[in-house]
């Protein structure tokens, strides 16, 4: 007990204990998620984890722990619908980021689900994962070791039982998504990104087994045959989306399977440093921009639902954030509340979480403060002052200069 209790000292993600005492977050202005306007001089009470209720000032706050959030503005956490989150430290950086809720979209050996555990008991400070598990593609290579039921698909996963398997293995691990793939990969220089994986009836087998446990599936596709195929088999989502036709953006629109365009990573492509360096990929991230921005505008034009996703690791080196994505959604037609729902409301909605993306009685204590109105300057949510998730708070850079 003594060493698992030094081991948690040690840890830095093994943040304080579930406040036992309940806290009034005090001076702050509040923009809820779901309305374009701020509310100031808002209280935002937290009792275990939630949101008690939302007061103004003047309201009684004795018996609670105050925070003083010094007049700047507070809003709903961040909600990254498409993540490789899989360790601890990329955990903790995420939710720096005022990342507080992650759907991930594939790693290697259910670390996703481990997450998920670990911060819905407490013992790390979030984020909240929505987890996919296992990739569903038709090679698994490595991950076949993620379980040993999987060990059998070592030739391949293409048959119906096959595909059937590896989903019922994933939701057995506890995955509460599937991700499985329309088209090849962007970021690797030997794949075309247009190239179409798994058929429509593949995935459509996908999608009925997980549909018999209630399990969505997300689908990443680049190219529009991979694409459409994945909306008419019942997809929830399009992953990427980048040559998305208007046909099959119709389509997304009449199904409301929405769109994740993780456009922030076909920029990492054209930079230097970041997850993707080469000059393959640079190339094709520059060719891809321009390609992601006119489906975007039409997407969005046409009412497509759109949720924000990094599609990264949160590893030490990334430089892609849900942040920059809201800066590009702006920069690409948006207003600053659309982007803002895109990270909190609509993600929430994706994601499935009924009590996840807005500050209201009842809902999840997950929220960010920043240092400006984001819904006049979108930039401000890469500033994050303080980020509070399920009522613990994981980051906190108010009063400056003080402790
Ligand atoms: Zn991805």
């Amino acid at each position: 007990m003594k060493l698992l209790i030094s081991l948690l000292l040690l840890c830095p993600l093994a943040l304080f204990a579930q406040n036992s005492k309940p806290q009034a977050f005090i001076y702050a202005n509040l923009i809820n998620g779901k309305e374009n306007k701020v509310y100031p001089n808002a209280i935002v009470f937290v009792k275990a984890g939630k949101i008690e209720r939302i007061g103004k000032a003047g309201d009684d706050t004795s018996g609670y722990e105050l925070i003083d959030c010094e007049g700047y503005y507070l809003l709903p956490g961040l909600i990254d619908a498409h993540s490789h989150l899989d360790n601890l430290a990329s955990a903790k950086r995420a939710l720096e980021t005022g990342v507080t809720t992650v759907r991930t979209a594939g790693v290697a050996a259910f670390q996703d689900v481990a997450l998920m555990e670990l911060s819905k008991s407490g013992r790390i400070a979030g984020p909240d994962v929505v987890p996919a598990g296992v990739y569903v593609s038709p090679n698994l290579e490595e991950t076949i070791l993620a379980d040993v039921r999987l060990g059998s698909l070592i030739n391949g996963v293409r048959t119906d039982e096959e595909l059937k398997l590896l989903v019922n293995v994933n939701i057995d691990r506890g995955a509460k998504v599937i991700k499985t793939r329309g088209t090849e990969r962007a970021g690797r220089p030997e794949t075309d990104p247009r190239e179409q994986v798994y058929t429509e009836q593949q995935i459509r087998v996908i999608v009925q087994e997980a549909a018999k446990r209630n399990v969505p599936v997300m689908i990443h596709a680049h190219g529009d045959e991979g694409a459409r195929a994945a909306v008419l088999a019942g997809a929830k989502s399009i992953e990427h989306g980048t040559f998305l036709s208007d046909e099959t953006l119709q389509l997304m629109k009449e199904r409301e399977t929405f769109l994740v365009p993780t456009f922030i990573t076909l920029e990492d492509l054209t930079q230097p440093g970041g997850d993707y360096v080469g000059p393959v990929l640079e190339l094709r991230g520059k060719f891809m921009m321009p390609q992601a921005e006119k489906v975007f505008k039409k997407a969005h034009a046409l009412g497509v639902k759109i949720a924000t996703g990094a599609d990264n690791g949160y590893t030490a080196n990334t430089t892609s954030r849900i942040s920059l994505e809201c800066a590009h959604f702006v920069r690409m037609g948006m207003s600053p509340y659309e982007a803002v729902q895109s990270a909190t409301v609509r993600s929430a909605e994706l994601l499935g979480l009924s009590t996840t993306g807005q500050i209201e009685k009842g809902f999840d204590a997950d929220f960010i403060l920043v240092p400006g109105n984001p819904l006049d300057e979108i930039r401000f949510l890469q500033d994050v002052l303080l980020v509070v998730s399920n009522g613990r708070i994981a980051l906190k850079r108010i009063p400056f200069g003080k402790k």
